[in-house]
């Protein structure tokens, strides 16, 4: 978007968010005239948004809301997300940017929880506005259970599932303890659409080779709704006409350099009910220098700022760990943690004969200068398989271990 039309946008956004209450105080006199002056607006932070919930952030009249979600987080204490009519419809734009390009030829098996949170109902919405046929298939409740949806996806000749990368990955093994071929008895999938969790490109590349078809991600938020979606490439652009985007350093002043890992604050630019002006999403993001054979930039996800381990004043994320295990022929549930200053990395066995050569982790202390430990473990240290649902996996993926939870994995195999 061209800079002076860009201005104009976030003033319409700064003067539209003024409606609520919350923003009425917290950019009062804030006014920009250029992109300088939008850095001296203030922040939104996620306890701001929690302490103002339900009604602080509302800027329409209450008559115009249709859907109402809350964004639990880590915290507890739940943020109230109001959405209009047009605000979801938008929503669904966005999302039929993805190159999967729903249709009515499609039966899609939506695999995320419909409760509170908004990813179901807008895989939901977005493939009904292209007369896909949907399958509702809640990933939290006891009536769909993972060997349902292998049965789903076989007998009503399911051709997209969307679900959490590492569900896809779990469903894989239902299927395959069946006695089922991913690759072949399922001929109908054409497609996984992923969302609810950073999806790196040794993910992405393990789930094309367990089920044999294409990846398509989605990242966004229930306070937003879909920010960026795959392109015919894979890779993730934001949809620049509803927000302004800053990756920004530590310091929150700074923006990152291309190619570097910065922190994500977003500027909603059309949204209606609850307006948002340079949210700390708690996301880091890097854009990359290349770009996309598209002709767009490319963002790639790397998590929840949470989500980091921390060994001699390095920090390793969820693209470092993958990328040190994608080379093992055990790869596809695994977590971490730190002691004494060595990374220790627990991944669960996938045949017997796996093992981690002792040149390859001489090869990563060189590589990273730290020590660096993988231990294979057996099949259900880390994920119960006899919980139907999502293997014991409670909402979100959990990567990084306590210091209890390593020293048990840890005592265990000694
Ligand atoms: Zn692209």
């Amino acid at each position: 978007m061209e800079e002076q039309k860009l201005i104009t946008r976030l003033q319409e956004a700064i003067e539209h968010a003024k409606t609520s209450t919350f923003y009425q105080k917290h950019l009062l006199q804030k006014h920009i005239e250029t992109l300088e002056d939008f850095k001296n607006i203030p922040f939104l932070t996620k306890d701001e948004l929690r302490n103002h919930s339900p009604f602080g952030l509302l800027a329409v009249r209450k008559e115009k809301l249709v859907q109402y979600h809350e964004s639990s987080g880590t915290t507890g204490e739940p943020i109230s997300i109001w959405y209009s009519e047009q605000d979801l419809q938008n929503i669904v734009n966005r999302t039929n940017e993805t190159a999967v390009f729903f249709s009515k030829n499609d039966t899609m098996i939506v695999r995320f929880p419909y409760a509170m949170s908004i990813i179901a109902h807008t895989m939901q919405d977005t493939g009904k506005s292209n007369k896909t046929c949907i399958i509702p298939a809640d990933s939290r409740t006891s009536i769909t259970p993972m060997t349902r949806i292998i049965e789903l996806l076989r007998k009503c000749e399911t051709t997209i599932l969307s679900c959490m990368s590492l569900h896809a990955i779990m469903l894989a093994e239902v299927a395959i303890n069946q006695g089922l071929d991913p690759k072949v008895d399922f001929p109908h999938l054409r497609a996984i659409c992923t969302a609810g969790e950073p999806i790196t490109s040794y993910r992405r590349n393990l789930i094309k080779d367990i089920w044999g078809v294409p990846i398509f991600d989605n990242y966004g938020m229930t306070e937003t709704g879909t920010i960026m979606v795959d392109c015919m490439y894979h890779h993730l652009h934001p949809a620049l006409d509803d927000f302004y985007i800053e990756v920004l350093e530590d310091d929150f002043k700074t923006s990152t350099k291309q190619g570097e890992i910065g922190n994500l604050v977003i500027t909603t630019l059309n949204k209606s009910a609850t307006p948002m002006i340079r949210y700390k999403t708690g996301d880091t993001v890097k854009v990359q220098e290349e770009l996309c054979q598209c002709g767009k930039q490319i963002y790639e996800i790397h998590g929840r700022k949470e989500l980091l381990w921390k060994v001699k004043g390095r920090q390793f994320d969820i693209w470092d760990l993958e990328g040190m295990i994608s080379p093992l022929s055990s790869r596809k549930f695994w977590a971490a943690g730190t002691r004494d200053h060595v990374l220790y990395v627990v991944i669960e066995r996938e045949n017997t004969s796996d093992y981690v050569d002792c040149h390859y982790l001489d090869l990563l202390r060189d590589q990273y200068g730290i020590e660096i430990k993988i231990y294979i473990v057996e099949k259900g240290a880390l994920y119960d398989r006899q919980e139907p649902l999502s293997f014991g996996m409670k909402g979100k993926p959990k990567y990084i271990l306590t210091q209890h939870e390593l020293d048990y994995i840890l005592n265990s195999i000694d």
